[in-house]
C-alpha cells in the first residue's frame, strides 16, 4: 500500500557503510535504515550469528523455554536497573506492551512493594507524554504521539492520554496541581525525541518529571526504540540523565537488521505481567535472539561505546565548522553520540539538502520541520565521514 513516499532507488548490495544501487554506485550511509543498521552491512559477526541461528529451528513458541532468549534478556539487563524482559517485534508494540504493562500494575494494587492506595484501583490509568514526540503508529502508541497530522482519520485512539508540552515546566506543573494528578499511571518519553527535532530535554524538566513521578506515583517509561542500543555513546541513553525509569522500550537498533523489540522493567513492575495476561507469536524467537545477542556483544563493549562517542564529537566539531561558514543556514546542532541534527533556517532548504545529498550518493534523514539528522551506522569512521563534509560544504556554498 502507498504508505511510503519512496525516492527511485533501491540497494541490492552493502558493505560496511556503503550501500550500492542496480548500477553498481555507491552511497554513504548516514541513516542505518533509520537507526537499524547498527553494524552496518555485511558484517562479519551479525554473519555468524546468523549462520549459527539458521542451524537450529528459526521459530518455537513462548510456550517453551528459549534458552537464546533467556542470553539476551541477562545481557540487557546486566548493569541496569532492569530484571525482566518481555521481548516483541517492533518499537510500536514495544511501547503498546508498556501501555498494558503500566496500566496492569496500578490495577492490581496488591503487587509487592506498590502503595495499597484504596482509590488506585482502576482509576489510575491516565498516560502522559509529550508534544512532537514519536511512539509508534498502532492505537496505544499512536495516541501517545505528539503530532497531530498522523493521527488524522483514526480517531478514536485509546483514551485516558494526555499530551502535554515538551520541555515546559509550567504544563507539567499546572497539569499536576489538578484534579487528575492522583489517576496518573505514568509518564512516556523519550530521552531525545528522534522524529520531533532531535530536541534534548532540560535536566531542570527532567527532574521535576523525577520529582512528580515520586510524588504521585506516576511510573517512568522511557521510549529508547531510537536511542537505546549505543545509539548515544551509552547503553542506553536516560544514563545520561538523572531520571530513573521503571520501563524502558527498545527496537531498531538492537537486532542489527532482524526485526526484534522488547520492554525492560524492574521487577517489581514487571511482575504483573502473568501467563496470559500478553504475549507475542514471534517476539524473540531463537533466530532473532541470537542475532540481537551478537549486535549488543559487539556495540555494547565499552571500547565500541567509547569510539561512538569519539566519533560523534568529531561530527559535531565539523558541523560546528560549517555553521560558523554559514550562519545563515545552519542555525543549530544537537545530539548525542551517533544521532544527531542540524537545523536549518527553513523547511524549504532542509527538503533541498535532502533532494541534494541523495543526487551525491549520500544518505541522510529529515527530522522534526527543518532538522537534517544522522543516523550513521555506529562502525562509521571519520574518514568515512570526510566526503559528507565535503559534499555538505559545496551544496552550502551554493545556496
Ligand atoms: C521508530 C520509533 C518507534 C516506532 O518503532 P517501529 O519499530 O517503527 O514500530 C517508537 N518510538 C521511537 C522513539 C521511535 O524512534
Amino acid at each position: 500500500m502507498n504508505t511510503y513516499g519512496r525516492f527511485p532507488v533501491s540497494f541490492p548490495k552493502g558493505e560496511g557503510v556503503y550501500l550500492y544501487n542496480e548500477k553498481g554506485e555507491k552511497f554513504l550511509d548516514l541513516m542505518s535504515g533509520i537507526g537499524v543498521n547498527a553494524l552496518g552491512y555485511n558484517h562479519p559477526k551479525i554473519k555468524k550469528a546468523l549462520q549459527e541461528a539458521i542451524q537450529k529451528p528459526l521459530h518455537l513458541s513462548n510456550l517453551y523455554e528459549i534458552p537464546e532468549q533467556e542470553k539476551l534478556a541477562k545481557k540487557l539487563c546486566e548493569d541496569s536497573p532492569f530484571d525482566e524482559a518481555f521481548f516483541c517485534n517492533s518499537g510500536t508494540e514495544a511501547n503498546e506492551g508498556a501501555i498494558k504493562l503500566v496500566r496492569k500494575f496500578w490495577s492490581l494494587s496488591g503487587v509487592e512493594g506498590t502503595s495499597q492506595k484504596k482509590n488506585i484501583k482502576n482509576e489510575k490509568n491516565i498516560i502522559i507524554s509529550f508534544s512532537s514526540s514519536f511512539h509508534g503508529r498502532t492505537m496505544g502508541s499512536l495516541a501517545l504521539t505528539g503530532k497531530d497530522s498522523i493521527k488524522t482519520g483514526f480517531t478514536p485512539l485509546i483514551g485516558n492520554t494526555q499530551i502535554l508540552e515538551w520541555n515546559n515546566l509550567e504544563d507539567l506543573e499546572n497539569y499536576f496541581s489538578g484534579n487528575n494528578r492522583d489517576n496518573v499511571a505514568a509518564i512516556f518519553l523519550e530521552p531525545i525525541q528522534g522524529e520531533g527535532g532531535i530536541n534534548i530535554p532540560d535536566n531542570k524538566f527532567l527532574k521535576k518529571i523525577s520529582e512528580i513521578c515520586k510524588k504521585y506515583n506516576v511510573l517512568l517509561v522511557v521510549d529508547e526504540v531510537q536511542t537505546g542500543i549505543g545509539r548515544t555513546g551509552k547503553k542506553f541513553a536516560f544514563e545520561y540523565f538523572d531520571i530513573q525509569p521503571d520501563v524502558i522500550c527498545l527496537a531498531k537498533g538492537l537486532g542489527g537488521g532482524v526485526p526484534i523489540g522488547a520492554i525492560l522493567a524492574t521487577k517489581k513492575i514487571s511482575s504483573a505481567f502473568t501467563p496470559s495476561t500478553h504475549g507475542s507469536t514471534f517476539g524473540g524467537n531463537p533466530f532473532v535472539c541470537t542475532v540481537a545477542t551478537a549486535v549488543c556483544d559487539e556495540v555494547l563493549e565499552e571500547n565500541f561505546l567509547n569510539s561512538i562517542v569519539k566519533t560523534g564529537i568529531n561530527v559535531c566539531d565539523e558541523i560546528q565548522i560549517l555553521m560558523n561558514k554559514y550562519p545563515e543556514i545552519l542555525l543549530d546542532k544537537r545530539g548525542k553520540g551517533l544521532m544527531i541534527g542540524i537545523e536549518i533556517n527553513s523547511v524549504e532548504n532542509r527538503n533541498f539538502l535532502l533532494t541534494k545529498f541523495l543526487e551525491k550518493n549520500i544518505l541522510v534523514l529529515p527530522s522534526g520541520d527543518k532538522t537534517l539528522r544522522l543516523l550513521p551506522p555506529l562502525i562509521i569512521t571519520k574518514e568515512e565521514m570526510k566526503v559528507f563534509w565535503k559534499v555538505f560544504d559545496d551544496i552550502l556554498q551554493k545556496m
